[in-house]
């Protein structure tokens, strides 16, 4: 007979009688906040605790998954299926290699011992790709997931389900043999009850589409993950846990024997209170047209008591210092003043209320973060509640003459010259603030001179300076090099996106002779500001210069692939379409569009709110990052204060949203330039691309953006566009407002808002081009997810951003599309734009066009392209510094 065998050091075989297989997925790193935080901090011996926990606690497959920008997905992959195979307790099940890369699932499908499950392959990228791949997967003798998802996008019904399922097994068994009982079918669990009339069938379609599969295609197996189902109930988990136990119960009925299921979040069917029970199912099962309404009054009663609860002023009896460090770690400010004022009444003097009263409540609250027991968003509230104390006791301690309050040390803060962002800079200004540090902050765009001038007349101990793109990492470079000209000696702390350990070691620390720090990280500046400033400083730093000079050492000598080819032979291996034969279609507009006063209510669904709790540090997809088992509950908190100042916004109309964009006539040249033409053919423009040159596996195209443009030798005439929009008017008087009420939560807040609105705009706009404007696409229906998962056709790269990581480049954008004159974006120095909360870049329609990063180029490229660009070759290697092979 034909099963579904699989194994790790002991086989697992799926037979008809065999009970649900439970997949374990606390091992994926968006599926669990700490094992992402483990693997990011390579503390891969406890992150094998977590997958131990998994088998311990009935997994019966485990689930691994790397998918995060920020690791190295493939190298992660190989070391910990290797740690794994070395702890028989947890060899003993089978691994699921999940990654949306192939690259990793085969680094996964090398290492991983035994029978392992590929998850997953599936025909969005067309037959050719899912052939290729699932011949490897047959090759190395894996079973299968295949997603129910195709070249339009994801099934999303029950014939689209069948239709998908069906395809893919005809082309898996009968065009290449693969073994039937290999394959897996994830037929795709969506939400019900989610107030959307389309949603209603959502668990029906699966749970009849599982039985179409089970009855028509032999022995192949159904899985899928669970969690999905219950989506619109978050926050109430009685009703959840109902909503799985009565999908599974129907859907395990319907033939499905595999899936991701949380075991905590399931309740026993029998168990479920009667009441509960018949809602569920009219829900799952779609029997009433009221169904959602119905179930959705059960939970509102159920979570009106649970209100009450968190209501709860217990703490208020508590005495007088521990409501004091109550409101601090909770950040709760409404009884602040009440509890200063009676400190005030019983203390010597004003100051004594912040010296010992305050201070011993942030002392645990610095403990606490220090700990990772308290994330970020709580400590700027906890911040908020400080704040608003000391301004209570402000009058009370200038009317005693009382001298100003001692702090631990003074710390200037500054964005440099030519950068606007600070939202991570206001954050560590925050945190330093907490812990009774003097912050002397000179906000953005701060000239070098500013800076040192200030932190000698100010006195300051320590300097910090932040950026975010990458012109402001030279400029880090020119204010070392100038602190040590002058003789200075104040340590500098170096902080913001795309700064990083090697480039302070390599490019900064080397220019200055005293402490310089990289502190990427809100929590870690408080330890190193008071190592800098404490007793053993001396030791301290000279054990910072060594550390930094090993790492320079190490990173130089570093094994890189060295090896680039020349220009000219990348240009011949460049990304080839056949133009000849390739339609064209001709955009329905051409010529300059302008925005104003875009609604915002408009890009709302549009937002990518991932990236909105990462600039808090809490790190997550959304919406799972709200049940997350570390940060949810922060998560969940963020959120609901974010919606706070999001509807004041919106309904106060407090920012101002306006968008540009172009299309155009366009041809490439040998050179990787596009000209841009006008419509009696005249050149207008002139985009300059870069071309990858790092070596390349044979047979690997080397890639730049004019490859997706169609030759001027061709005779065709191509298209593409130019956008820049923003959402920034407004923020900084809106942010303004909030910081003179000593709220730098909200006030960072508004700036994170106004961030999200910018992305949504681009998103929103570029899907009008694909379908209105241009409309190429007219066809397309994707959800938010799909769009943030970029599942369009064609794409917007963003100059500064990995495929032309070249910011001068924006100026053509400028001056083609008149952007400052039209909207009145501005590009600083550095070409950042001003308002901060603004994307601008190109839109590409071809359906070969892709994102992709440059990587290194060398020295011949750099040359061309300083003649290209007519400039100097000093001035070409100053912007593209980043991307210049060492
Ligand atoms: N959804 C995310 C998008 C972040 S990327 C968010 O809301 O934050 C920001 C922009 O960079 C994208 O909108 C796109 O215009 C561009 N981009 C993404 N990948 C790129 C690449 N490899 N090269 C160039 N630009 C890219």
């Amino acid at each position: 007979m034909k099963y579904l065998r699989l194994s790790g050091l002991e086989p697992l075989i799926i037979t008809p009688e065999s009970n649900f297989i439970n997949v374990g997925e606390r091992t994926n790193v968006a599926g669990s906040k700490k094992f992402l935080r483990l693997i990011k901090e390579e503390k891969f011996s406890d992150a094998l605790d977590i997958a131990r926990h998994q088998v311990e606690g009935g997994a019966q497959i485990l689930d691994v998954n790397f998918d995060d920008g920020l690791i190295d997905g493939k190298a992660s992959m190989i070391k910990f299926l290797n740690l794994i195979a070395s702890e028989p307790d947890i060899a003993r099940i089978p691994i699921m290699v999940d990654s949306s890369k192939w690259e990793i699932l085969e680094a996964g499908l090398q290492v991983a011992q035994g029978k392992c499950v590929v998850n997953s392959i599936s025909l969005k990228e067309g037959e050719e790709e899912f052939i290729k791949h699932a011949k490897a997967i047959k090759r190395y003798g894996a079973a299968v997931i295949v997603m129910a998802f195709d070249e339009v996008g994801q099934a999303d019904n029950l014939e689209r389900r069948i239709e998908i399922s069906k395809r893919s097994y005809d082309i898996l068994v009968n065009r290449l043999g693969f073994p039937a009982e290999d394959i897996i079918f994830d037929l795709n669990i969506f939400p019900v009850a989610t107030g959307m009339d389309e949603h209603r069938k959502n668990a029906i379609d699966f749970i009849e589409a599982t039985r179409w599969v089970r009855q028509n295609l032999p022995y192949a197996s159904v899985s899928g993950g669970v969690s999905n189902v219950s989506f619109s109930f978050r926050g109430n988990d009685t009703v959840r846990e109902a909503m799985h136990s009565v999908f599974l119960y129907h859907a395990i009925q319907a033939g499905m024997n595999i899936g991701i299921v949380n075991p905590a979040m399931l309740e026993v069917y029998d168990e479920i209170n009667k009441e509960l029970l018949e809602l569920v199912e009219d829900v799952i099962l779609d029997k009433r047209e009221d169904a959602t309404e119905r179930l959705l009054d059960y939970s509102e009663k159920h979570k009106s008591v649970k209100k009450e609860k968190t209501e709860d002023l217990e703490w208020r009896k508590n005495p007088l210092q521990e409501r004091i460090t109550y409101a601090l770690v909770k950040g709760i400010d409404r009884f602040i003043e009440e509890d200063v004022e009676e400190a005030r009444q019983v203390a010597a003097k004003p100051l004594h209320v912040i010296e010992i009263n305050l201070m011993t409540g942030m002392g645990v609250v610095g403990d606490l973060f220090g700990s990772g027991k308290m994330f970020l968003p709580q400590v700027v509230k906890s911040a908020r509640v400080m704040k608003k104390a000391v301004a209570y006791l402000q009058p009370y301690i200038e009317a005693e003459k009382d001298g100003s309050r001692p702090a631990n040390g003074k710390i200037l803060m500054a964005t440099v010259k030519g950068d606007v962002h600070d939202i991570g800079k206001n954050i560590v200004s925050v945190v330093l603030g907490c812990n009774n540090y003097e912050i002397v902050d000179l906000g953005v765009m701060v000239p070098a001179e500013k800076i040192i001038q200030t932190a000698i007349a100010e006195k300051v101990d320590v300097i910090g300076l932040s950026g975010l793109i990458t012109p402001s990492l030279d400029e880090m470079v020119y204010i070392a090099s100038e602190l040590e000209r002058q003789n200075l000696d104040f340590p500098l702390l170096i902080g913001g996106a795309t700064t990083s350990k090697a480039h302070t070691a390599v490019k900064i620390d080397l220019k200055y002779k005293n402490a310089v720090v990289h502190v990427n990280d809100a929590s870690r500046a408080v330890n190193v500001v008071s190592s800098l400033l404490g007793d053993r400083n001396k030791e301290y730093v000279s054990d910072l210069k060594n550390d930094y000079s090993d790492f320079r050492e190490k990173f130089l000598n570093r094994q890189v692939d060295k090896d680039y080819v020349s220009i000219q032979e990348a240009r011949e291996n460049r990304f080839k379409v056949d133009w000849e034969n390739e339609e064209i279609f001709t955009p329905n507009n051409l010529g300059i569009t302008v925005i104003e006063n875009q609604d915002l209510r408009e890009l709302l669904p549009f937002v990518d709110w991932s990236p909105f709790f990462r600039s808090w540090d809490l790190h997550g997809k959304y919406p799972n990052i709200l049940e997350d088992e570390v940060v949810g509950v922060q998560a969940k908190e963020l959120f609901k204060d974010a919606q706070v100042i999001l509807k004041r916004i919106l309904d106060e109309k407090l920012l101002t949203a306006k968008a540009i964009f172009g299309i155009f006539k366009a041809n490439s040249n040998e050179t990787d330039d596009i000209l841009i033409f006008d419509e009696n053919n005249n050149e207008q423009a002139k985009f300059l691309t870069l071309r990858q040159q790092a070596q390349r596996s044979k047979g690997k195209d080397y890639l730049a953006l004019s490859d997706f443009i169609a030759p001027k030798s061709s005779g065709k005439t191509d298209y593409m566009g130019a956008f820049c929009v923003t959402t920034g008017f407004g923020t900084d008087e809106l942010a303004a407002e909030y910081e003179k009420a000593n709220d730098d939560y909200n006030a960072i807040m508004v700036k994170a808002l106004a961030d999200r609105f910018a992305e949504a705009y681009a998103e929103f706009l570029h899907k009008k081009v694909r379908t209105e404007y241009w409309g190429y696409a007219v066809q397309e229906e994707l959800s938010n997810e799909e769009l943030i998962a970029e599942k369009y056709k064609g794409i917007r790269p963003a100059p500064g951003y990995p495929a032309c990581p070249d910011h001068l480049e924006k100026h053509a954008i400028w001056d083609l599309l008149k952007v400052e004159e039209n909207i009145g974006v501005y590009l600083t120095e550095s070409l950042a734009m001003f308002p901060t909360a603004a994307v601008s870049g190109y839109y590409f329609g071809s359906p070969y066009a892709k994102y992709f990063g440059l990587g290194k180029i060398a020295e011949d490229q750099l040359k061309e392209y300083s003649e290209r660009k007519g400039i100097s070759l000093q001035e070409a290697r100053k912007w593209l510094s980043p991307n210049l092979a060492d």
